[in-house]
């Protein structure tokens, strides 16, 4: 497959993507291109002009500022899987990212483009919104904050209005004592999930304190369990409590039957992953 004609920029400085954006109609950056331009081929996509942001300097960082971890438009998966202050401060992200596509996607494609992407079997929104991370959306009237929970609207979409971007991704340092847990099913390893869940908390004499619970490939989009958070917090980690707060998320949820994975079968993936992501967590808090 071809994909449908478009005109293409490749701007070399920010404010120039941000005029662009503003200025074309029907605009969409292109970062990696590994979402971006098989949709394209397959014409899921259709956008008029494509806004290529890799020649832009200086938006590929990783950096820490202050207690929050700065991740630029322009990063690659590999290089945030691979950044010491990733291993130092967000183990379960680097842990996660194994799940990720392959070397050579990750190679290309960046962090912000998959969260824009906001597959709902996708990892890295999962992720993002357990981690509490806020996202930076640029355009040329200035900078907004969205929390991650609020980001990810629906199948393929984000609270991006046109003219935006999304320039910056902060996550916050988690508080130190923080175990963690992340697990997924995939057809292969490599694959959108099929179902992931992911786990943080804390003990505070022996007692689970700030849970937090996400799950992706459960629906529409990837999901905060607040329901879950709020039964965890305060008690005793236990078998027979993970099983619980397990079951109670799974009875919530309303996932699609797709190829390969049944309603049920996510059901019971979440039945089976949310105990063990909790256990993971408690064994890493102590
Ligand atoms: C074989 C294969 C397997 C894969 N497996 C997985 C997997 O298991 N899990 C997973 O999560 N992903 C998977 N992916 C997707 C991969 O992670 C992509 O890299 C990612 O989804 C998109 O990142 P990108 O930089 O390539 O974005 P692009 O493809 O360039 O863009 C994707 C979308 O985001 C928009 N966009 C990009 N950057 C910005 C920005 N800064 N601001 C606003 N909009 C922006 C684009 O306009 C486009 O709409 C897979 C991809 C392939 C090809």
């Amino acid at each position: 497959m071809k994909p449908a004609k478009f005109d293409y920029s490749r701007p070399e400085d920010l404010p120039t993507v941000l005029a662009l954006l503003a200025e074309k109609e029907d605009a969409r950056i292109l970062a990696g291109g590994q979402s971006l331009v098989p949709m394209m081929n397959y014409r899921m996509a259709q956008p008029s002009h494509l806004i290529d942001i890799n020649r832009v300097p200086d938006i590929d960082y990783i950096r820490l500022e202050g207690d929050m971890i700065a991740i630029g438009a322009l990063a690659r998966h590999a290089d945030v899987k691979s950044a010491p202050l990733i291993a130092e401060h967000l183990p379960i992200v680097a842990d996660a990212y194994d799940w990720v596509a392959h070397s050579a996607v990750r190679n290309r494609g960046t962090l912000c483009g998959n969260l824009c992407h906001a597959d709902p079997a996708s990892e890295m929104p999962a992720l993002m919104q357990l981690l509490d991370a806020v996202m930076i959306v640029a355009s040329q009237s200035g900078h907004r904050e969205v929390p991650a929970t609020a980001f990810f609207t629906g199948v393929y979409e984000t609270a991006l209005q046109p003219g935006e971007m999304l320039s910056e991704v902060r996550i916050p340092v988690p508080a130190t004592g923080t175990g963690w847990g992340f697990e997924e099913v995939s057809m292969r390893k490599g694959d959108f999930a099929w179902t992931a869940c992911a786990a943080t908390l804390r003990l505070d004499a022996r007692r689970i304190t700030g849970a937090h619970v996400a799950a992706a490939g459960i629906g529409e989009r990837s999901l905060r369990l607040r329901q879950a958070e709020t039964a965890l917090n305060g008690q005793a980690p236990s078998d027979d409590l993970f099983a619980a707060v397990a079951a109670d998320a799974a009875s919530a949820m309303n996932p699609a039957n797709t190829i390969g994975a049944s309603a049920d079968y996510r059901r019971d993936l979440v039945r089976t992953l949310i105990p063990r992501v909790l256990s993971a967590a408690v064994t890493r808090a102590r």
